[in-house]
C-alpha cells in the first residue's frame, strides 16, 4: 500500500470514487472491432465448448492483423526460441505502441503487410510456427483476461471471460473443457508469475489516469522509458543493474543479486517492484541508508533549511 492510501490523499480518494472496473487484457487477438466480446465474468470451474485445430474452417484466421500486446515474459520466451537477444527482437518483430489506458509505452507484435493487417510472421500452414513459445494473448484466447478493483478496495480481482467472434469456428467444437482445465493446458501459471508486477503497474496507472497519474502528477518520460526497458530487454536491463550505480543506491541481498545475473523472472520482478517505488512510492524496494541521508540532506537544503 503506498503512503498516500494510508493518510487517504483527497486525489487518492476522488481516484477511489471515480474507479469501477479495470480492464487489462482483452485477449481479442483479431483487430475486427465489428465483433462482440461477452464480457461475462467465469468462474474457474465453470465449463465452455472450444477446439482449435488445423481442420476448423476458419484456421489461422485469427492470426492475421492480430492486435497482440506483448508482455515481459512473451519477449523473454520468444528470444530464446529465435535464439537472439531481446532488443533484436525488439527491433525484428515487434512496432513500439502505448498502452492508452495507462499511458504507458508497450510492444505490440508486428503484422506483415504495409498496413500491418497481414499474417503474423510466425504463421505457417501448419500453424504456429513458435507455438510452445506463443505469446500470453495466443494461449489465453478466446478467453480474455480482466482484472478489477471495486471501489474503496485495495484488492484487485482476475478473472476470465469468454471472447466469442463471429470468424472463430472453435466455438462449434464439441471438446467440453472448464476454464481451470483450459488455462492449465494452456501453460499460462509461468507467464502469469513472471507478469504480475508489469499487470499490477498497467492496472495502477489506468486507475490513475482520470486526474493525470499518480496523485495527480504525470509520469516522467525518462521513468516511462525506464518501464519499457524493464518490460521489454531483460538483457538492457540486467547490464543497467550491475553497471550502474543501482546496487550502490538500493538494499538488494547479495544473495539475490547472484539470483538475477542468470534468472529472468527473478530480474523482472526487481525490475517492477522498482518501477512501483518509483511511480507510486510503494516500498517495494528500499534505498541504502547513506543514499537516503545523502538524499535528505539535499532535500533540506533545496528547501533552504539550516
Ligand atoms: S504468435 Fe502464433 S498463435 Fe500468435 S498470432 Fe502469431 S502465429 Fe498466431
Ligand atoms: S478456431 Fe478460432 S482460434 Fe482457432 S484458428 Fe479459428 S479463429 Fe483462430
Amino acid at each position: 500500500m503506498s503512503r498516500m492510501e494510508d493518510n487517504q490523499d483527497p486525489l487518492e480518494q476522488a481516484r477511489l470514487d471515480k474507479e469501477t472496473e479495470v480492464e487489462i487484457f482483452k485477449a481479442v487477438r483479431s483487430a475486427d472491432d465489428d465483433n462482440p466480446v461477452m464480457p461475462v465474468k467465469l468462474k474457474s470451474s465453470d465449463m465452455f465448448c472450444f477446439s482449435c485445430h488445423k481442420g476448423v474452417s476458419c484456421w489461422n484466421e485469427c492470426c492475421h492483423g492480430a492486435d497482440i500486446t506483448l508482455t515481459p515474459m512473451d519477449i523473454v520466451r520468444l528470444s530464446k526460441h529465435l535464439d537472439i537477444k531481446p532488443r533484436e527482437f525488439l527491433a525484428e518483430y515487434t512496432v513500439p505502441d502505448k498502452w492508452d489506458r495507462a499511458d504507458l509505452p508497450v510492444a505490440k507484435l508486428k503484422m506483415t503487410g504495409a498496413d500491418g493487417k497481414g499474417a503474423c510472421n510466425f504463421m505457417t500452414e501448419e500453424g504456429c510456427s513458435v507455438y510452445e513459445n506463443r505469446p500470453a494473448t495466443c494461449r489465453y484466447y478466446p478467453l480474455g483476461l480482466a482484472s478489477i478493483k471495486p471501489k474503496g478496495s485495495d484488492q484487485q480481482d482476475d478473472f476470465f471471460f469468454l471472447v466469442k467472434e463471429s470468424h472463430c469456428k472453435g466455438h462449434d467444437e464439441d471438446k467440453l473443457q472448464s476454464v481451470t482445465q483450459y488455462h492449465d493446458e494452456q501453460g499460462l501459471a509461468d507467464y502469469e508469475t513472471g507478469n504480475r508486477g508489469w499487470v499490477d503497474i498497467l492496472m495502477k496507472m489506468a486507475s490513475w489516469q482520470s486526474i493525470g497519474g499518480p496523485g495527480g502528477k504525470e509520469i516522467p518520460a525518462q521513468t516511462k522509458q525506464m518501464f519499457f526497458l524493464v518490460s521489454t530487454d531483460v538483457d538492457g536491463f540486467r547490464q543497467f543493474v550491475l553497471e550502474s550505480k543501482f546496487l550502490d543506491t538500493y538494499e538488494i541481498d547479495p544473495e539475490a543479486v547472484e539470483i538475477i545475473k542468470t534468472d529472468d523472472i527473478a530480474l523482472l520482478q526487481l525490475g517492477f517492484d522498482w518501477m512501483k517505488n518509483v511511480m507510486f512510492n510503494d516500498q517495494t524496494i528500499s534505498m541504502k541508508q547513506n543514499v537516503l541521508q545523502q538524499a535528505t540532506a539535499k532535500a533540506r537544503e533545496n528547501m533552504g533549511a539550516t
